[in-house]
């Protein structure tokens, strides 16, 4: 037999591992093993958990209903990976062991003693496929191919696009397995422990021997999850979205396609084919946006070739200068001086904290986090976050602009908080953006979103702001983005009373606030 070991690949369409074993017309053993200690400083956070609960079942179902195959689930919390394979690999008498890669260095680390470990210790053989992006990060190497690159300080996509460019397309996706072996004897199926048993989507209880805090209840219902959830997404995009690809809305038409790919449910292979198939022969409009999106992907291998040759990219300022900017909340590397923002589901009573409990110690963050800071845009997508697990792009920037430039607050504690509340959290993409936003990552950002002008164009009618506000709802729309500048009598009759229904802002001078940041990144520059 051979083990397939299912890592953020959990799909069997464009599987080049599963692929390549079921070719051999072996037996194959599909197996996962939940490792949180092998994933570095970034063990998966509380709503990643929950997604990929459902990704496994998703999986194991598939593989029943298409092949007869079931996932062998281990639990390697007090082991590792390599002793999990390797039992799993005696138990079912294999030789081979064939995986998908992935990138974070950790984990390449990880693989490498894996690989060689097998190989010493159980005469295993371990081969490994690309199925996590479109170039891999040692082929696409802009560092080596263009000086521009360095001389110029990266910036933008485009110079990673000239050295994925020279690598020519991507490889076509490939299809699902047509069949597979996968029968063994009784006496050779390896041990599975129960997917509830890894505690990936375990709520917490009240204290006191209260009710389940379902907190999970907002994502489950605004996701089908699994590879018919993924595909049913990425179709409607094609149909509907492509061509009116609007990224400038709070409720933008994009893909919403990112925690599948982030799990491995869809393959980012098969999007670029389906994204460069719809574009061809369109109307300008939809080749343009098709464009536009395509260049998302791209940004999405950038991401990853940026930690693979930074390995610091989620943790320090990649130009190192930035690590003496002034914030107002500083960011601080021990867990314990954060008091309770440290990500709810890996912390160390491993529970999600209750709603209203303390996220943090400083007051503004909590408000950014908790979807209180009383400017409704922000708190609407803070909202909306907590409760799906996800928020378009174009609001990822708003609220991480907010936070930055107008709360002044260090980038890390919102990256820290994305991946805690996340489905799609994913630390190469959160590190490359967190940075950027920050002023010390490749592609600096030079705009900022006010939050209230950036919302009369994003949500000009106010209808995403009355959605996960709803103590807003009956207020005019001139006044949804400010109800601060709404009459006394407009305020009552749309029955809001600031600081009561509605907190009043957390800062009023924002103008002052930006300033100060401007400042912050100015000393950096003259240091
Ligand atoms: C502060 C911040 C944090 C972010 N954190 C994450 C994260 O943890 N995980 C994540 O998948 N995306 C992250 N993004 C990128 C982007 O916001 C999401 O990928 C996108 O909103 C997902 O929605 P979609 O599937 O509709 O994407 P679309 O806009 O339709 O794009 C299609 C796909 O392209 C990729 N993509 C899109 N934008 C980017 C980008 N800027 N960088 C890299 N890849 C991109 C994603 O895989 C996405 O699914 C972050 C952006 C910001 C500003």
């Amino acid at each position: 037999p051979i083990v397939v070991w299912f890592r953020q690949d959990l799909r069997v369409r464009d599987n080049p591992a599963l692929h390549a074993a079921a070719r051999t017309g072996r037996p194959v053993v599909a197996a996962y093993v939940w490792c949180p200690r092998e994933e570095g400083r970034w063990p998966t956070g509380g709503a990643a958990r929950v997604w990929l609960h459902h990704a496994l079942d998703g999986l194991t179902r598939t593989l029943t209903r298409t092949y007869g195959a079931v996932l062998v689930l281990r639990d390697a919390t007090r082991t590792s990976s390599f002793e999990e394979l390797r039992d799993v690999a005696r138990a079912c008498g294999a030789k081979d062991v064939y995986a998908n890669r992935v990138y974070e260095p950790w984990k390449i680390a990880r693989d490498d003693t894996c690989e060689k470990a097998l190989a010493s210790e159980c005469g295993i053989r371990y081969r490994s496929f690309n199925a996590g992006v479109l170039y891999e990060p040692w082929d696409a190497r802009p560092d080596a191919t263009d000086d521009a690159c360095w001389n110029s300080g990266y910036g933008s996509v485009r110079f990673f696009l000239r050295a994925c460019a020279a690598l020519g397309e991507p490889p076509p996706p490939l299809p699902a397995p047509a069949s597979m072996r996968a029968r063994l004897p009784v006496e050779r199926r390896p041990r599975s422990v129960a997917l509830e048993s890894l505690g990936l989507a375990k709520m917490p209880r009240r204290r006191g021997g209260g009710g389940v805090i379902d907190w999970a209840a907002g994502i489950r219902d605004a996701w089908t999850f699994g590879e018919d959830g993924a595909d049913a997404s990425l179709r409607a995009f094609l149909a509907e979205g492509l061509a009116h690809f609007d990224a400038k809305r709070a409720d933008a038409t994009t893909a919403r396609i990112s925690p599948y790919v982030r799990h491995g449910e869809l393959s980012v292979r098969e999007v670029y084919r389906a994204a460069k198939a719809a574009s061809v022969g369109s109307r300008k409009s939809q080749a343009r946006s098709a464009g536009v999106f395509l260049r998302r992907l791209a940004w999405r291998d950038l991401a990853y070739w940026s930690l693979w040759r930074f390995p610091h990219l989620a943790d320090e300022p990649l130009r190192p200068q930035y690590a003496s900017q002034w914030w107002a909340v500083p960011w601080d590397p021990d867990p314990r001086g954060r008091g309770d923002s440290v990500p709810r589901a890996v912390s160390i009573v491993r529970r999600r904290w209750d709603v209203f409990a303390p996220c943090s110690n400083d007051a503004n963050l909590r408000a950014w986090q908790r979807g209180i800071t009383g400017y409704p845009l922000v708190d609407a997508a803070m909202r909306e976050l907590w409760i799906t697990g996800y928020i378009p792009n174009y609001m990822r920037h708003v609220v991480a602009g907010f936070l930055i430039e107008y709360l002044n607050i260090d980038w890390r504690h919102g990256q820290l908080w994305f991946h805690d509340t996340l489905v799609d959290a994913d630390v190469a993409i959160q590190g490359f953006m967190w940075q950027n936003g920050g002023h010390s990552g490749m592609d600096q950002w030079n705009f900022v979103m006010h939050p209230v002008y950036a919302a009369k164009s994003a949500d000009p009618d106010g209808e995403y702001v009355r959605r996960w506000c709803p103590e807003l709802s009956k207020l005019p729309r001139d006044y949804a983005h400010c109800p601060w500048e709404a009459p006394a009598t407009t305020l009552a009759r749309a029955g809001v009373a600031l600081g009561r229904e509605y907190p009043k802002r957390v800062l009023v001078d924002l103008e002052g606030a930006r300033l100060k940041s401007l400042r912050a990144v100015v000393e950096v520059r003259r240091a």
